[in-house]
Formats: structure tokens, C-alpha cells, sequence
């Protein structure tokens, strides 16, 4: 039975150097990941250190990975170090001794350490994934996908998003999005229609559950484009959303062009390029993890031609999903 191969895949939640890891028992049999590796764990015999191989790795040997259990407990022993620390400081700044020091909430489920994974393939008849489209700042996805959509109107159709703007002219009701007034976006809020919304310069957008469904009851791949909070929702055994990342890119020639004086022309400040930057980092650090792909776009015609390419791949080639959806 121990010849048989371990049918256990993991997917890294964060990244493992094990010349930087104090608690393992030999640094040489560590096996270094980085998050979003699948790792195919070959013993669970140990409590504390598992074995394992990294998939896609040409080294046959296994090494050793850091169990569940024990990373979890040395995540929250750090992390309860560190608040521990932050709270003295703090108390010593302040010469206060109302702050008491804060103790975490022990809710372990909270560190990211590995996700079990299998892998799937859409059957024949089946529904296709829900494609999730995250935007950085600047990486105007809204032109995207609706390349994508008119290329191909009977394979691909998008989630209409509600918003309290106004139209602008060459816009459509119905297409673009679902104008309506702040008065009926609220009361939608409130009735819970919206799986995500959000206010972006003074105007509310949301996307509706129902706008999902109308898509996938024809039968087609649905493209939607939310703020990645909306994962904690549609990231379930019944969309099986594959996540696409998409980045604007920031080069240093446009960096180099911008700190030269002529630069004004392209229409972007060295402020914006910053923020950019951070909004991407943001999105990478909180959300990263459920990131199946990250689509950087130089130009807009070679980034269709990847997402068109990607989203054929996803419906035609196993994917590795959280073991949970298709049990
Ligand atoms: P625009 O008004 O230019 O069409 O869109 C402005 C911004 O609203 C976009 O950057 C986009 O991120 C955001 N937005 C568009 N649709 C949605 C949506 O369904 N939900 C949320 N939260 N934001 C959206």
C-alpha cells in the first residue's frame, strides 16, 4: 500500500524557503515552494513535517513540507509575537496603560497555509467556469471583455453590472450596464440582489447574482468583472470561477519618459503610474492566492489575443480546483 502514489494534491497558500525557517529539522531536506504551487504530498505519516513532491518539478525525490498543523501554529506564534510587540510599542509611545495588549482572535481558518486541489475538467453538457476578471487600477478591463464578447456574442456573454451613473452616448442600456437611480440601487442593496457592489467616484456599481444566471441558463461562458472582495462569494462548487488577474503594465521606459519633461503628452503623471503600482501590490497581497492567471497588458490587441487564448485553454484543459467543488 505505501508503494501506491499519494492521490493528495495541495495547493501553497504562501511561500516556503526552508534556508529561512529556524524550525526545520534539516534545511537541506526542505522543500522550497512559492504560493500557488501544487504540491503532491507522498506521506502524512509525520504530524509535524510532510513529504512531499512539487508537481511539475523534474526532481523525483520528495522533501520535506511544514504539516498543516504545525504551520499554522507557528504562523499564529509569529503573528502573536508580532501584535504582542506592536501593542507594547504602542503603549510606550503613548504612555497609556488602557491599550491592552491585543490577542488575535484564534481563528486559525484565518492563515492562508494550503488548499486541497484536483483536477478538473468541464464534461460534455456541463456548465462552463464563470471567468472572473480583477482589475488593477489602469488595467481597463471594461474594453476587454467586451472584445471578447463581440468576437464571439454566441460563445462568450458578460454579467451586466448595474451603476447609478449616467449613460454616456455611445453606451446602451442593457449592454454596458443597467443605468438606474441611486434610490433603486439602494433599495436593490437592501433586497440583497447584488453579490458585490461598490461606490467608484461618487457613483455605485454592483453586479447582480441574476446577471450571472441569465448568461449561464444560454448556455455560454460568463465573463464578470468585480472587485475581488466578490471572490469570498462566487468562489463556490456551483461557478468554479477561474480567476484572471489582469495588470496594466508599468515599464521603466514609460517611467524614464515620464521623468523627462515632454511626457505630459501621454496623459499620465508619475502619481498614477504610482498608484497603479500599489493598487496591483494590494490586490496581489490580499487576493493573490485565488489568482488562477495574471494577464499583464502591454497593448490592448496582444492582451485579447492572450485572453481569447486562456479562455478556449480553461474549458478544453484540466485545471487544478479546490477538491471541494467537484466531490
Ligand atoms: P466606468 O464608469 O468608467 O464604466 O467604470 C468605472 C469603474 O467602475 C471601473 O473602473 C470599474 O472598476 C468599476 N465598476 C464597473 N463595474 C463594476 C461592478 O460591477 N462592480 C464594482 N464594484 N465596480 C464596477
Amino acid at each position: 500500500d505505501k508503494l501506491k502514489e499519494s492521490r493528495v494534491y495541495l495547493r501553497a497558500l504562501f511561500d516556503y524557503t526552508p534556508f529561512e525557517d529556524k524550525a526545520t529539522p534539516c534545511q537541506e531536506a526542505g522543500l522550497p515552494f512559492k504560493r500557488g504551487d501544487i504540491l503532491q504530498v507522498v506521506s502524512q505519516e509525520d504530524a509535524t513535517w510532510w513529504q512531499a513532491k512539487r508537481v511539475g518539478d523534474c526532481n523525483l525525490r520528495a522533501a520535506l513540507i511544514p504539516s498543516t498543523q504545525f504551520q499554522e501554529r507557528y504562523t499564529f506564534m509569529s503573528w502573536t509575537t508580532a501584535s504582542l510587540r506592536r501593542s507594547f510599542r504602542l503603549r510606550k509611545d503613548h504612555q497609556s496603560s488602557s491599550s491592552e495588549p491585543h490577542t488575535p482572535d484564534a481563528n486559525h481558518a484565518d492563515f492562508l497555509i494550503y488548499e486541497e486541489v484536483t483536477q478538473y475538467l468541464l464534461r460534455p453538457g456541463e456548465r462552463p467556469r464563470l471567468i472572473v476578471l480583477i482589475g488593477a487600477l489602469g488595467a481597463r478591463i471594461t474594453e476587454l471583455k467586451q472584445k471578447v464578447i463581440a468576437e464571439n456574442p454566441r460563445r462568450y456573454g458578460l454579467a451586466v453590472p448595474h451603476t447609478t451613473r449616467a449613460r454616456k452616448s455611445h453606451e446602451r442600456e442593457g449592454v454596458e450596464y443597467h443605468f438606474i437611480t441611486k434610490a433603486a440601487f439602494e433599495a436593490d442593496i437592501h433586497n440583497g440582489k447584488f453579490i458585490e457592489y461598490g461606490e467608484y467616484k461618487d457613483n455605485l456599481y454592483g453586479t447582480s447574482l441574476e446577471s450571472i444566471h441569465r448568461i449561464l441558463d444560454q448556455n455560454k461562458v460568463c465573463l464578470v468583472d468585480v472587485q475581488p472582495e466578490a471572490l469570498k462569494t462566487l468562489r463556490t462548487a456551483e461557478f468554479k470561477p477561474y480567476v484572471i488577474f489582469v495588470q496594466p503594465h508599468i515599464c521603466s521606459s514609460q517611467r524614464k519618459q515620464l521623468s523627462s519633461s515632454s511626457s505630459l503628452s501621454l496623459g499620465i503623471t508619475e502619481d498614477d503610474l504610482l498608484e497603479m503600482k500599489q493598487s496591483a501590490e494590494q490586490i496581489d497581497k490580499c487576493y493573490g492566492h485565488w489568482v488562477d492567471y495574471v494577464l499583464v497588458k502591454e497593448d490592448p490587441v496582444s492582451a485579447l489575443a492572450e485572453l481569447q487564448v486562456l479562455l478556449e485553454r480553461v474549458q478544453m484543459e484540466p485545471q487544478w480546483v479546490p477538491a471541494s467543488w467537484v466531490r
